[in-house]
């Protein structure tokens, strides 16, 4: 199921978008209201009513819906893995902006956070002009959410924790980001996370590796890559972080993007306001952002 959270008439809801992409409004559904993190805890009980609504056309379709993020408020920040496929690890290194020390390629996943206030939904204005240093650049990720939780989940288990994948943009300040050394305020800023357009159920995106990732630019392709050219794959990211934090129902983890950031371009190619970036990946669909 391709869930979405919308807005329509002044109230926000849960809904999912049929096969004709119209949303269908299952905020009825044991009063889910908008509060897509109860659908996910709940998903064993609640996910088999809602597909066989879905299936049934009982579900009332929503004319005039704007979509949102379908996750409007994550359960904390946004776990994210950085320097995750070989060539951006390359890429990254050789930019003069990487502050950390060591090789290209890192020996251990890289994690940092963004902020649940850096949230946005599909179509919503990423805010480069609140970058004083003018340096905002785009990453395409595919996000992994967790559906449920535990410490110390083992790789062999880990994709059965995997609730669904949603598209984001690690929408970056790299002056920020090396500034302050710490990535949390390049990346953390207030509307420098799109999220959407939906959240696929796990059981329906098929094999990851199989997948590409594209990221556009005013209609420029600017990355381009194999969901399989990840250094650190899924249920190594999951084992990783669940070896140290419990992972919560509702969690997410941003994998990393591919080649072809801004900053690998000479000059920087960097977001200024009037551009569109879309960042599509098969079967999860598109996700555009105009710049503001
Ligand atoms: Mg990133």
């Amino acid at each position: 199921m391709r869930l979405v959270t919308f807005e329509a008439q002044v109230r926000t809801a849960v809904g999912c978008l049929d096969s004709e992409d119209r949303v269908r409004d299952a905020s009825g559904v044991a009063g889910l209201g908008d509060d897509m993190n109860a659908l996910i805890a709940g998903a064993d009980s609640l996910l088999p009513v809602l597909r066989q609504r879905l299936d049934s056309g009982e579900l009332p379709v929503v004319e005039g819906a704007t979509l949102l993020s379908p996750i409007l408020r994550p359960v904390r920040d946004i776990f994210c893995a950085g320097k995750n496929y070989f060539e951006h690890a390359h890429e990254f290194h050789n930019s003069g902006f990487d502050n950390k020390s060591g090789g290209a390629v890192p020996e251990f996943p890289i994690i940092f956070t963004k902020a649940t206030t850096s949230v946005i939904g599909p179509d919503q204005p990423i805010p480069a002009s609140a970058d004083p240093t003018e340096s905002v650049d785009y990453e395409g990720e595919l996000t992994v959410v967790i559906g449920k939780g535990g410490r110390n989940i083992s790789k062999q288990d880990a994709l059965q924790h995997v609730f669904g994948y949603v598209i984001a943009n690690d929408v970056t300040s790299r002056e920020l980001q090396k500034r302050h050394s710490q990535w949390v305020l390049g990346k953390g800023m207030d509307g420098f996370c799109p999220l959407g357009p939906s959240l696929m159920t796990a059981d329906e995106i098929g094999p990851i590796d199989a997948l590409t990732l594209r990221t556009e630019v005013n209609g420029e392709l600017r990355q381009e890559a194999k969901l399989a050219d990840l250094i650190f794959d899924v249920p190594t990211l999951i084992t990783a972080i669940s070896e140290r934090i419990m992972l919560l129902p509702g969690d997410m983890i941003a994998t990393g993007t591919p080649p072809g950031v801004g900053i690998g371009f000479t000059p920087p190619k960097y977001l200024f306001p009037g551009d569109t970036v879309t960042v599509t990946i098969d079967r999860l669909g598109s996700l555009q952002n105009p710049v503001a």
